[in-house]
């Protein structure tokens, strides 16, 4: 969208004769287009910087009214005042028609054939400039080039090729991949993804691509295509959705005919992903109506789950909770939501809990990720959410990234961020793995996994030391700073040096940087928040940004990468034991009335129980019925053992899936929901972006979406549940929710709206600008203490595992399994670092048991320098593997998330 700042005053520019005003830095092609003059293009595109090889979009410009025309490509000429263009004068029309009539020389013509599915440009362009038949015979055969179908979404015919570079400049420019390049000259000159090191070219499969298909969306012949349906399927609607894989929350266009979804493309106009996304959104949806899909609620009868009717599955679940209700009481009861569910289903969600079943037993998967983010910021800010948008990358300058790996886990923001980094932009790295954005990094700190907080510490230290604090900003916007730094001039460089593994003198250089910035962003990931002291490496995260000013504008801030598509909303909805929708204190009178007005029940007064309370409780027998929407938790929540014990313990176990998932597997009644494809509400996005997801399909026959079975519980515990569509839930969120005032379903566009969202509607990009939302931002101190999984364990386990995700996978890869994606990673991987696979004599590639304090696992070894020696990684994707067996009991001190970062194990290879 053009930026009104930049309308150039009343300055015009005349295009075929008629003056329109212009807009400073604009080139001719975009002040024609924005004034709805069509010039033909075949090697622009808007994603990309204009490169000016075809010529097609050329104009006569001339300097005044009845002065000399020059032919110029209007694609990278700037406009300026008094210019006059001719778009459609007989030279520029003749131009053109060579110009396209030379490019088909090139071109096999094989339209009745070929794969481009009705979205040919160049066959859109030779219409558009009137060309009938061929002057010129071919001039060459590339009928030799061998068709690519090594790859499960992608494949090339590079006889189409019509070498406008468009693929090779998207690898380049929006991936920042640089697989595509272009070898040969003339009509030579041909796309390769690679060579390998005897010259051989490489297949999609065997080269680096990652799959994300910027090059098949932007090819305008089907030389690099998706691979499509047949020819003859056309789409007869296309719906605008958000993905439900992570946090980023890219629009996507779902192309749909018959109820089946034939392809998914980004749209350009996203603000969110600007017609970019990774191979997960793109192209691994087939998941939706896999053979796998539950197409019946199952109700567990003489030990085997059998199919039931819905109204058989209510009665047996309604039963079930009443008389517990009745008889040992409503905190027996507890309820897990879904990140992966819309805002209105998680709302609902906790309805069903606090108001139908009358316990603050509610949670969602926040815990086992980012639950330490939103109480960090909370007690520094006031919200426990990003304080600003991830456009402000383009202004700020510097970036520091801790405990994230972008490029694999937030793909798009991932690949924004490493453009810069590519670019220049000075930046921090906090990661023990060399992460591919740490190749790029300023500074990388390869710290000993489990001491950010050690080296945050030294990182205050040393701006206090250098004389580089913002004393104005904290003097104005914030509290308990003397008391913080008078902590910090404390502590113990040399120990902390030590402890962390970072030298002294690359964390002050580091240091100085970011404080010296005049604007700088942090981004953090699991890696600060899966620790035991993740909370308080939050906080020293916003004792930096406060120290140095960077809150309150553009280009600063803390900004967390959400994990899942909707964890930020889950929260806002109320899914935590603590704080209902809009995050109101559950154990706060005033807090309670609210409710109580709203929903016109008594409210329970006490907190809820945590996730990990909940096995807990189970264990010992204070819990009995537990209601999963959506989640795993057998596959993804540390020390499984501890938490198959727990299921096993309780009376009633009802799981709301879409397959029959590890955890659905052991339920007592299993209900089939429907995927994000299949449903309409929100999400909102890691930016606090209220997005509106779309139904592209009906939900499969068989299942319902999980907001309609929420809501017929509710209604079947006998209270009103009138409606579970967005418009109406909207409606009902807006009223209670503060920071959804002004959300209207109708009103959220394509792009959405950022919270929070003021009555008339207007949402907010950066957050905090004139005072904190807790008045003024707080330091807090915390020293570095050293996690118990080590205390008690390291000496039988000398090694440490850190877990994360790869960019194929999610989570428990429920859904990316079941697509095209588990041809290209199969399995989890264990890397480790060569030196260590020396001493315990491991070769690349053989099978290793890893082993620790709960028990043991096989996998795969791969020699890796990604790891410090000591450190070993993998990913827990795969229910094969069960890499969740090994995983510890160590929490967060604040809000127990799990440590899924620090594990003690050994390893020893398998004989
Ligand atoms: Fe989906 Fe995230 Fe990939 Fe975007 S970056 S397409 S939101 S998984």
């Amino acid at each position: 969208m053009t930026e009104l700042s930049n309308f150039a005053g009343d300055k015009m520019a005349y295009i075929d004769g008629l003056p329109f005003p212009i807009v400073t830095g604009e080139t001719i092609l975009q002040f024609a287009k924005r004034h709805h003059f069509s010039i033909p293009t075949l090697c622009d595109d808007t994603k990309l910087e204009s490169y000016g090889a075809c010529r097609v979009c050329s104009v006569e410009v001339a300097l005044q009214a009845d002065g000399d025309a020059k032919v110029m490509a209007s694609c990278h000429t700037p406009i300026s005042e008094g210019m006059h263009v001719q778009t459609q004068s007989a030279q520029i029309q003749k131009l053109r028609k060579n110009i396209i009539e030379l490019v088909l020389t090139d071109h096999p013509l094989d339209c009745l054939t070929c794969e481009s599915n009705g979205n040919c440009e160049l066959q859109d362009v030779a219409a558009e400039v009137g060309i009938r038949k061929i002057r010129y015979k071919n001039s060459t055969d590339h009928s030799d080039y061998r068709t690519d179908q090594s790859h499960p979404y992608m494949r090339s015919d590079l006889s189409k090729c019509i070498n406008c570079y468009r693929c090779v400049r998207a690898c380049d420019e929006i991936q920042g991949e640089f697989v595509l390049a272009i070898q040969g000259r003339g009509f030579n000159s041909k796309i390769i993804k690679g060579a390998s090191a005897d010259g051989i070219e490489l297949s999609f499969d065997d080269s680096a691509c990652v799959s994300c298909g910027a090059c098949a969306q932007t090819c305008p012949t089907a030389a690099i295509s998706d691979v499509f349906q047949s020819k003859s399927v056309q789409a007869e609607k296309k719906v605008r959705t958000i993905c439900s894989y992570c946090g980023v929350g890219c629009n996507l266009e779902v192309s749909v005919k018959n109820n089946e979804i034939l392809s998914i493309r980004a749209p350009s106009d996203a603000e969110v992903n600007q017609g970019h996304t990774c191979l997960k959104g793109r192209y691994a949806w087939r998941f939706y109506n896999h053979p796998d899909r539950l197409t019946s609620p199952l109700l567990r009868k003489n030990g085997q789950l059998e199919k039931v009717s819905w109204q058989e599955a209510y009665q047996f679940i309604g039963d079930k909770i009443i008389k517990l209700r009745k008889t040992l009481g409503s905190d027996t009861i507890a309820g897990i939501s879904s990140s992966r569910c819309t805002n209105e289903e998680n709302y609902l969600m906790q309805k069903l809990m606090r108001v139908a079943i009358g316990t603050n037993n509610i949670d969602c998967c926040a815990r086992v990720c980012h639950s330490p983010t939103a109480y960090g910021m909370q007690q520094a800010f006031g919200t426990g959410a990003a304080t600003n948008s991830i456009k402000d990358l383009t202004k700020t300058e510097f970036i520091m990234i801790i405990g994230a790996n972008p490029t694999a886990a937030h793909p798009v923001t991932g690949a924004k961020i490493k453009q810069q980094l590519m670019k220049g932009l000075p930046s921090i790295v906090i990661d023990p793995v060399k992460t591919e954005v740490a190749k790029y990094a300023t500074y990388h700190l390869q710290l000993r996994p489990g001491t950010n907080l050690a080296v945050l510490n030294m990182m205050s230290y040393y701006i206090i030391q250098s004389g580089l604090v913002d004393q104005n900003f904290i003097n104005d916007r914030c509290e308990n700073w003397n008391v913080f730094e008078e902590e910090i001039l404390n502590i113990d460089i040399d120990a902390l040096e030590k402890i962390s593994g970072v030298d002294r003198e690359l964390i002050k250089q580091a240091a100085t940087a970011y404080a010296n910035a005049n604007a700088a962003m942090s981004f953090h990931g699991l890696g600060v928040t899966e620790h035991s002291q993740g909370s308080r490496t939050v906080m020293n995260i916003a004792n930096l940004a406060m120290m140095t000013g960077n809150i309150g504008r553009e280009g600063v801030g803390v900004n967390p990468l959400r994990g899942q598509n909707n964890v930020q909303g889950a929260a806002d909805m109320g899914c935590q034991p603590h704080q209902g929708a809009g995050y109101f204190p559950v154990d706060i009178e005033e807090n309670q009335e609210l409710y109580e007005r709203h929903y016109g029940v008594a409210m329970p007064t006490s907190q809820g129980l945590k996730i990990p309370e909940m096995f807990d409780a189970a264990i010992n027998g204070s819990l009995k019925a537990l209601w999963i929407m959506g989640e795993d938790v057998v596959q993804t929540d540390p020390n499984q053992a501890h938490t198959l014990n727990a299921l096993a313990s309780l009376d009633l176990l009802v799981v709301q899936e879409i397959f029959l998932s590890e955890t659905a597997k052991i339920a007592d009644v299993v209900l089939p929901g429907a995927s994000f494809l299949e449903k309409s509400g929100t999400f909102t996005n890691g930016e606090r972006r209220i997005q509106a997801v779309r139904a592209a399909v009906k939900p499969i026959e068989g299942s319902k979406t999980d907001g309609q079975i929420v809501a017929d519980m509710i209604n079947h515990l006998g209270h009103r549940q009138s409606s579970a569509e967005p418009e109406e839930m909207l409606k009902e969120i807006s009223q209670i929710v503060p920071f959804f005032k002004g959300v209207k379903w109708q009103e959220l566009g394509d792009n959405g709206k950022q919270w929070p969202v003021l009555e008339d509607g207007n949402g907010t990009d950066i957050l905090h600008v004139d005072e904190f939302r807790r008045g003024r931002g707080k330091f807090h101190f915390f020293k570095f203490e050293e996690t118990k999984e080590l205390i008690d364990h390291a000496k039988k386990f000398p090694f440490i595992l850190t877990t994360s995700r790869i960019l194929e996978h999610y989570n428990a890869a429920t859904m990316t399994r079941r697509t095209g994606n588990e041809l290209i990673i199969d399995k989890d991987i264990l890397l480790i670092n060569p030196k260590d696979a020396n001493k315990k004599k491991i070769a690349n590639f053989s099978k290793v048991k890893l082993s620790s304090e709960r028990g043991e696992i096989e996998l795969t070894a791969e020699l890796s320098d990604k790891v410090k020696a000591g450190v070993l990684f993998t990913t827990f994707h795969f229910p094969e593997l069960m890499v969740n067996r090994v995983t510890g009991d160590a929490k967060d001190t604040e809000t127990l998330c799990p440590e899924y970062k620090v594990v003690a194990v050994d390893i020893d290879v398998v004989i």
